[in-house]
This record gives C-alpha cells, structure tokens and sequence, in this order.
C-alpha cells in the first residue's frame, strides 16, 4: 500500500481555508479546508468491491493488513495523503441554501494507478469537518451499505456513477432519528470510502459566484477544465461554453440511464450533482418496483415530490440552468449558456428514444414508437406493474401470437391486471405489428433488449434485508448481493429470488419505500 502515487492536484493548486480545526465557520475566498479524519474506536472491514481494489493497484491481501482497515477507517493516512473537505454551496429542494460543504465527507487524496487514471479516495463519515453546521460528520452502518451497493450496481447496470472501495464499520453508535419524528436510537458507526476521478459538484461553482468571487469561480473553472476535462482545447470564452456543453451532454447522458433503469435518485439538489455528470450521493434514493412517474422514495420530499422519478429529466435542467448562472459572469453573454442548456435538451431527447428503440427491441425509433412507448407507460402505471419484469418478459413475446401470459406475474394487483387486460392487449397488436417491420430474428431481438433492460436492479427491499442481517452482524448478505449485481443483465441459474417482484410485506416498509435524508 505504500507503493499508492499521490497527485493531490486540488489542494495544491487551488486556494484552501488558512484557518485549521473543525469549527463549523463560514470559509470565503478558499475552496476547501485541510482537515484530517476523526479516529474511531474499532475499525472493521465489512464488505468491499474486488473490482475497485484491483482498479486503485491493490491486492486482496492488501485488504486483510491493518493498515487497510486503519486508513479506511479513518485512523491514519498513508505517505502522499492529504485529507480534506470540499467548501461547496446549494440549492436544496429548490431554494438556494447558502454554504454547505462536505460535512461529513473528508477526501484522503488523488491517487494516480498504474494505467494513469485519477481517483479521488473519499471517506464518507469520516467525522466533522468546518462544514458540519453542528452535525455529528457520522454516518450510519445501514446508508453506508446502501451506497456502496448501489454505485457498484450502478457500474455494473453501465450508468455513470462514483464508486466505492469499501464499507468499514466504526465500532462508535451514532444516534440518528430515522424519520425524524422524536424517535432518536443509536445505530452502528459506518465509513463507505468513495471513489471517483473528481467530486466537484454543480455548487462547488455556485458558492464563490453567489459571493461575487469571480476570480475563485475562475480559478476553479481553469482547474476543472484542465484536471477532468483535458481532452477540450481553446481558451477563454469559447472553452468556457464548449465545457459547460459537454456537462450538459453528460448530465443528460446520466438521467436518460437513471430512466432507463428505473432509478429516482431522492434529492437531486445542485450539491448533490457531480461536474462529470455521475450518480452522486446516494442517500433515500430508490428503485421504481411498479411503474409510478410519481414515486418518490424520499420521505422528506413527500409532500410536494419535486425529485419524482418522472420528474428528474426536468429537475437536471433547472439544476443545470442553476449551474448556467453561477457562470454567467464569466460570458459576456447568455448566448453560449443557452446553447449549452438545448444541448441538455437535445442529447436527453436522443438518448431517450435510443432507450425506446432498445427496451422495445426495435432497430430505431421511428416518432409512431415514442408513442407507442408513452401508451405503454400510461398502461404499466394503471395496471400497477413491475417495470423491470415487464419488459425483461417483453423480450419473450412471439411477434406472431401475442399473449400477457408472459407477464401476469409482474402485475401486484390482480384487480388492475384484469381492468387493463383489453388495453394491454391492444398495446401488445400494435407493438408486435411494428416489430415484423423491422428485420431482426426473435433471438437478435432479444439479445438486444435483454442488454437494456436489466433482470436484476437493487431493489429497495433487497438492499434491507442484506442491512438487516449486516445489523445483527452478518456481512453475508451484502456480498451475495453485490455479487448479484455484477452481471445484472444475465439470467443466473438459482438467484431467481433476486429477480423477483417486492413483496407485500416491503410495500410500506420504512427502509423499502420510505426514506429520510437521515443517514
Ligand atoms: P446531503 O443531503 O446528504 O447531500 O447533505 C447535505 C449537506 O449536509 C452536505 O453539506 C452534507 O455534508 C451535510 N451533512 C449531511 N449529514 C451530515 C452529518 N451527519 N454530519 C455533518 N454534515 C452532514
Ligand atoms: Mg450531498
């Protein structure tokens, strides 16, 4: 582990607090804060991900030495590290929130593998930081499993994501009121160490332009441009709008998987998008079982369910359009701002109908088939059927007998399956009527569509069981599950279980389809 090469291009080229210690404070003119992480009291390695060992030039035996559990618990650095937490702004649900930071993520340092590649090593829950705003800079055993699941599920399904290492249990409790109801209990410590090539957020630039800060937002744009986007030539105003395009192109590249797949991220606030345009943050995000644009997991955003899942197409183009005005002041215009938010809008709308054309089977999608697909949301939605297994199963109709015996059992209420069975039926004439048009052999089509359309997603109640059994302390699950996740588009013979719809008993489950920010 001592052989790790450090290139912390961030703190060392980029302005940082000159104020030391874990005072929450407010910090101007700097973009970060040297901080090291608190120790804690019994580190443990419970899970990791072999794929992200191997990629950072470690071994597994490097996994069993103590030094491992000592770095990633927080407890010490290794020669190179330099730890430090993020200065970042926000608008949250909506309403700009002023500073945030990371309060409880501290990054170890940029390490460079063998192949040359960057990746940032970031503890989260690693203890509090001067962004803390009096919060405890802790995280819980049960949303650190959910992270590390997720974002190598998410790796594994081809959607843009940061990555995680490990997951190492403190040994600490942490008291956290799950639902925020006076109900406060003290669950177990937990540190998930993410990786990514960068974690500079949409409010990374925000903060220093809402403070009037141009030359820091300056400064930043140059560094981000040159350290994670090397390949845009130019300079000055046209490499500033060519840059803001490419991340538009990328955040619509993200959204149109996370629709794809049926993932509803829970708090898209501007802290919580990544620059690189991956999945970041996963903390009450959730998985769609029945097809509901309206579903949100997140408790906290029950009411007015601005971050729905039909919703998140849109909400990335107002976070975007956030990011547009914090850079304003470095155009002389709105011109190239503009063009950069259509390219938003013209890249999600390709990418969409590549998502028709490949979860229907189809060679390309034609205007009649955005339609076709509209109709057939509209129909999963009043049936109250399971998107995932409906259109794995849809690989298996015959385009000559058209039959729902395929899919009877993704529906959750037989009532609805009856109601919907005529305009399923009609659904299913014009769909395989379209499909002979097109000259693809059944087998053709269905290997195409079973590369879209994932037999395994983490679903909202399989991620709680492998935490519940994590919670009396056994690791099992968490590892069977990923290992699951690993190949998410293959059949695997004897985890047909994996594949299955949720169970009544997860339906109003609190961890299945209810979740706070509390994590
Ligand atoms: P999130 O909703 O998780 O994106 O967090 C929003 C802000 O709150 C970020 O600045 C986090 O660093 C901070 N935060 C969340 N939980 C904690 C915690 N337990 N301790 C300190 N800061 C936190
Ligand atoms: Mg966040």
């Amino acid at each position: 582990m001592h052989k790790l090469h450090f290139d912390n291009a961030f703190v060392r080229e980029l302005p940082g607090d000159p104020m030391h210690g874990i005072g929450t404070r407010q910090v101007d003119g700097a973009l970060y804060s040297l901080v090291e992480p608190t120790p804690v009291a019994a580190p443990k390695v419970v899970a990791y991900s072999a794929e992200m060992v191997e990629q950072l030039g470690l071994s597994a035996a490097d996994i069993a030495r103590p030094e491992f559990v000592e770095v990633f618990g927080g407890n010490a650095l290794l020669p190179g590290m330099q730890a430090w937490a993020a200065n970042y702004g926000g608008h949250q649900f909506g309403v700009w929130a002023g500073q945030l930071g990371d309060g409880r993520a501290i990054s170890l340092g940029e390490l460079v593998n063998d192949a040359g590649e960057r990746l940032e090593l970031q503890l989260k829950g690693a203890g509090p930081t001067p962004y803390s705003r009096g919060a405890d800079g802790r995280a819980v055993l049960r949303s650190s499993i959910r992270e590390f699941l997720c974002s190598e599920a998410m790796h594994h399904l081809g959607v843009p994501t940061t990555r995680a290492l490990s997951i190492v249990l403190t040994g600490d409790t942490v008291v956290r009121d799950m639902f925020y109801d006076g109900h406060p209990q003290a669950e177990l410590g937990a540190i998930v160490c993410r990786v990514a090539p960068s974690f500079i957020r949409f409010g990374n630039f925000e903060l220093p332009s809402s403070r009037g800060d141009v030359a820091l937002l300056r400064q930043l744009v140059d560094f981000t441009i040159r350290r994670d986007f090397p390949e845009l030539q130019g300079e000055g105003e046209a490499l500033y709008a060519e840059w803001f395009g490419q991340v538009c192109e990328r955040t619509a590249a993200m959204v149109a998987h996370w629709m794809r797949v049926g993932f509803v991220h829970g708090v898209m606030n501007t802290d919580n998008m990544s620059i690189l345009g991956l999945t970041i943050d996963y903390g009450p995000y959730g998985w769609i079982d029945d097809f509901d644009p309206d579903w949100t997991p997140n408790t906290t955003d029950a009411g007015r369910r601005r971050y729905r899942f039909g919703q998140q197409p849109n909400v990335a183009w107002w976070n975007l359009s956030r990011l547009a005005g914090a850079l304003a002041p470095l155009f002389t215009g709105v011109e190239s701002l503009q063009a950069g938010l259509d390219r938003y809008a013209a890249t999600f709308a390709a990418a969409d109908r590549l998502t028709t054309a490949a979860k229907l089977g189809l060679a390309e999608c034609r205007d009649g088939d955005v339609e076709l697909m509209q109709s057939l949301h509209q129909l999963l939605h009043e049936g109250e059927v399971d998107m995932t297994l409906f259109f794995r199963a849809l690989s298996d109709v015959d385009a000559y007998a058209p039959s729902l015996d395929p899919f009877r059992h993704a529906f959750y209420d037989e009532a609805k399956m009856w109601s919907t069975e005529q305009g399923f039926q009609a659904w299913l004439a014009r769909y395989t009527a379209r499909l002979v048009e097109d000259s693809f052999s059944a087998d053709e089509r269905r290997a195409r569509m079973h590369a879209a359309n994932p037999c395994y997603v983490l679903r909202n109640y399989l991620a709680q069981e492998a935490i519940d059994r994590a919670e009396q302390g056994d690791y099992a699950g968490i590892d069977e599950l990923l290992d699951v996740m690993r190949r998410p588009y293959e059949e695997q013979p004897g985890r047909e279980r994996y594949a299955g719809k949720r169970p009544d008993w997860a339906k109003q489950k609190a961890g299945c389809s209810m979740l706070s920010c509390s994590s």
